[in-house]
């Protein structure tokens, strides 16, 4: 039977050995793991930064004492939509949806309105 020659997902050299090893090395295994693993926390670090981004803006609207803005103003002000830290029904609303940004929501009207409200803090 033909040996399958197996690559080191690292470094792209063969590997011998074992039939279920591979790394070419314990130094390989670690740097590739390393790198995954940093690759990973990176980006979820910058998703962190997004979702932290909007709440700074969206608690600055409200503590504005403002609880209606529009899809435009919070666009502009670098509020990015993409990311949300929780999505339900409305329930006073029909087809809209709740979006959530850690403790405010907000819901986005068809005609671009928003209205925001903050959930009631957990008391200590
Ligand atoms: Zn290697």
């Amino acid at each position: 039977m033909e040996e399958e020659i197996r690559l080191c997902p690292n470094c792209r050299r063969p590997v011998t050995g074992r039939a279920d090893k591979r790394f070419c090395s314990d130094a390989c295994r670690t740097m590739y793991n390393n790198r995954i693993y940093r690759r990973r926390y990176t980006e979820l670090t910058r998703i962190d930064r997004i979702l932290k981004k909007n709440h700074s803006i969206i608690e600055r609207i409200y503590e504005n004492g403002k609880r209606q803005t529009t899809f435009t103003e919070l666009f502009g002000m670098g509020f990015n939509f993409n990311y949300l830290t929780s999505l339900r029904k409305n329930p006073d609303t029909a087809g809209s949806f709740i979006a959530g940004c850690y403790d405010y929501t907000y819901v986005i009207a068809d005609d671009g309105s928003i209205l925001i409200d903050r959930k009631k803090a957990i008391p200590l």
